[in-house]
C-alpha cells in the first residue's frame, strides 16, 4: 500500500541469475507490494508479472547497448519514492555484487530515502552450481575471489593486484570479463598461475540458453574465438573446474536445449511445462484452446438442481469437474447435492480433481477415450439408470448414444466450450519462423485443429516443417495426419507423463 502522506521506500532487490525459481521469497514479497518496478538487462522480465498493476521502467541496455545513466536511475528512484511510492529496484544476481547497488544505496542514504536490500543469488554462485563446479572443495581449494574483469575505464592503473590474485586465491570468478579475457589469462599466467589451470566460461547461466566452454589458461582465448562464445558470461579459473566431469547435471538432461511447443489451454499448460522442464526442455506456451462458459447455463443448471435424481454422473476431464462445481457453487449448493448419485471419471487426474470437493470416483475408466467409459460401464447395470454427462461442446458423440443403447437415459448438457483464441502469444510465430522450436505437442484434436484455424492451413504446415510432432494418443494423431502432419511421437499411455517420456525416448536415439 502506498500512503500518500508518507515517504515511499526503495527495495534494492537481487532478482537472481535468470532462472525464475532462483529469486528469494522476500524479493517476491517486495515485488508484489511495489507501485513501481525499475529493472535491468539481467533481471528476468518474467518477474514483472508479479507486479502487474505497477509502473514498469526498464533502465538496462537498449538495442544500441546504452545503459540509462546512473544519475537518471537515481533521479527516478528519488522521484517515485518522493511521491510516497513503493519502488522495487530489481537487479540481476545480487545488488551488492558488481551491480552498482552500493552506489544506489549510498545515494538513497545521503538523500534520506528509506531503503532495504534484498540479496540475490549472484551469477558466480548460480553458474557454478548449474555447471557442476563447486567453487570450493577441500581437495582443491579453500578460498574464492570474485573479481571484475571490466574495471572502471576511467582508472589509469589497474587496481587489481595480479600477483596476489594469481597465486593467493584458489578459485577466481571474473564477472564482465569477456572483453578482457586475453588480459586476464595473460596476467594470471604471467604472475605465476600454471598455464594448465582449468577455466570454465558459463554464459546465460541457469537459463535454457546456458552454454559452457571448458579450456585452460593457455588456450582459452583461442577456444573462445573458435566457438564465437559471447557474453554475458562468468569465467571460473581453478582446479575445481575439473569436477564438472563428475558433477554436471543441468545441461546434460535429456531435453536440454530443446524448445517444445505446448498447445494446451493456458490454465492447463503449467503441469505439462513442468514435466518438460524437469527433463531440461524449455516449454513454449502457445494455448490454442480457450475454455469458455456455455452459451446458456439453463440446461446445466437444471441438471445441477436435480442432481440427486441421477444414478450416475460422468466427468471426462478436470475442466468438466471445474465448470460443474462452479455452477453447483453458484446455485448455493455443495457436494451433499450429489446424494446417492455415483461418479464415473476418465483417468486418475479427473478423479483427483474431485478430491478438493471431498468426493471420490466410484468408477475410474483407465482408457482415455470415450470408448473406455462405455466399456467401463459394460460391467455395471446401466439399463434403466439416469446418467448425467456434463460435457464440452465439441466432445465426440460416443458416450450418450452408446449408453442409451445399453438402456440408460442420458442427459448431456454443455458445461463448457472449447473456443479458439484469435491470436497466438507474442513471440511464438517468431520462434517457429526462426526454426527455434524442436518439437510441437498436441494433447487433443482441437489443439491441432484450432492452430490451423488461427494461422491457416498453409502457414500451419510451413511453420511446422521439420518440427518433431508429438501427439498424446491415436485420435489426436489421426487428426494431425489428416491435417497433413507426419506424427513422430505417440506414447503407449495417453497421459502427459507418458507423452513426456516418449519425447525423451525419441531424442535419446543417436543423431537427434
Ligand atoms: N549483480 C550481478 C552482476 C552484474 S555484472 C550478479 O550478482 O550476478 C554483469 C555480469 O554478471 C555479466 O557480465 C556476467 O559476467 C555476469 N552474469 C550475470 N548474469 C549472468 C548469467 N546468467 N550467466 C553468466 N554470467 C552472468
Amino acid at each position: 500500500m502506498s500512503g500518500s502522506e508518507s515517504t515511499g521506500i526503495v527495495y534494492l532487490i537481487g532478482a537472481g541469475p535468470g532462472d525464475p525459481g532462483l529469486i528469494t521469497v522476500r524479493a517476491l514479497e517486495c515485488l508484489r507490494r511495489a507501485d513501481v518496478v525499475i529493472y535491468d538487462y539481467l533481471a528476468n522480465p518474467e518477474f514483472l508479472r508479479e507486479a502487474p498493476a505497477a509502473e514498469h521502467l526498464y533502465v538496462g541496455k537498449s538495442r544500441g547497448c546504452h545503459h540509462t545513466p546512473q544519475e537518471e536511475i537515481n533521479a527516478l528512484l528519488a522521484d517515485r519514492a518522493g511521491q510516497g511510492k513503493i519502488v522495487a529496484r530489481l537487479k540481476g544476481g545480487d545488488p551488492y555484487v558488481f551491480g552498482r547497488g552500493g552506489e544506489e544505496a549510498q545515494y538513497l542514504a545521503r538523500t534520506g530515502i528509506p531503503f532495504e536490500v534484498v540479496p540475490g543469488v549472484t551469477a558466480a554462485f548460480a553458474a557454478a552450481a548449474y555447471a557442476g563446479i563447486p567453487l570450493t572443495h577441500r581437495d582443491f581449494t579453500t578460498s574464492l575471489g570474485l573479481v571484475t574483469g571490466h574495471e572502471n575505464p576511467a582508472k589509469k592503473m589497474s587496481s587489481l593486484d595480479w600477483e596476489k590474485l594469481a597465486t593467493g586465491v584458489g578459485t577466481l570468478v571474473f564477472y564482465m570479463g569477456m572483453a578482457n579475457l586475453s588480459t586476464i589469462a595473460t596476467q594470471l599466467m604471467g604472475h605465476g598461475r600454471s598455464p594448465q589451470t582449468p577455466v570454465a566460461l558459463i554464459r546465460w547461466a541457469t537459463t535454457p540458453r546456458q552454454e559452457t566452454l571448458i579450456a585452460t589458461l593457455s588456450d582459452v582465448v583461442e577456444k573462445v574465438r573458435e566457438a564465437g562464445f559471447k557474453p554475458p558470461a562468468v569465467i571460473i579459473v581453478g582446479e575445481v573446474v575439473d569436477l564438472r566431469q563428475e558433477l554436471r547435471w543441468f545441461d546434460n538432461r535429456p531435453l536440454f536445449g530443446k524448445t517444445v511447443l505446448v498447445t494446451r489451454a493456458a490454465d492447463q499448460a503449467g503441469e505439462f511445462a513442468a514435466l518438460l522442464a524437469a527433463q531440461g526442455a524449455q516449454a513454449l506456451e502457445c494455448p490454442t484452446i480457450r475454455l469458455l462458459p456455455p452459451e446458456s447455463w439453463q440446461e446445466l443448471d437444471a441438471a445441477v438442481g436435480a442432481l440427486a435424481e441421477f444414478d450416475w454422473i460422468i466427468f471426462t476431464s478436470a475442466n468438466a469437474v471445474r465448470f460443474f462445481f462452479d455452477r453447483l457453487n453458484a446455485a448455493g449448493l455443495d457436494a451433499r447435492a450429489f446424494g446417492r448419485c455415483r461418479i464415473c471419471t476418465v483417468g486418475p487426474k479427473t478423479a483427483a480433481a474431485l478430491h478438493p470437493f471431498g468426493l471420490k470416483a466410484d468408477l475410474i475408466s483407465t482408457e482415455y477415450k470415450a470408448e473406455g467409459v462405455v466399456a467401463a460401464f459394460g460391467n455395471q447395470k446401466v439399463a434403466g439408470c439416469r446418467i448425467l454427462f456434463p460435457r464440452a461442446n465439441r466432445a465426440r458423440d460416443i458416450i450418450p448414444p452408446e449408453l442409451t443403447r445399453m438402456g440408460a437415459e442420458v442427459i448431456a448438457p454443455v458445461a463448457y466450450r472449447n473456443g479458439t483464441p484469435e491470436t497466438l502469444p507474442a513471440g511464438v510465430i517468431e520462434e517457429l519462423e526462426a526454426r527455434q522450436v524442436s518439437c510441437a505437442t498436441f494433447t487433443s484434436s482441437s489443439t491441432a485443429e484450432n492452430l490451423v484455424e488461427i494461422v491457416g492451413q498453409e502457414r500451419f504446415l510451413s511453420l511446422l516443417e521439420g518440427v518433431v510432432i508429438a501427439c498424446i494418443g491415436p485420435i489426436t494423431a489421426k487428426t494431425c495426419r489428416e491435417l497433413g502432419l507426419k506424427v513422430d511421437i505417440e506414447p503407449r499411455e495417453y497421459t502427459l507423463a507418458a507423452l513426456t517420456e516418449a519425447i525423451v525416448e525419441f531424442y535419446r536415439s543417436p543423431g537427434r
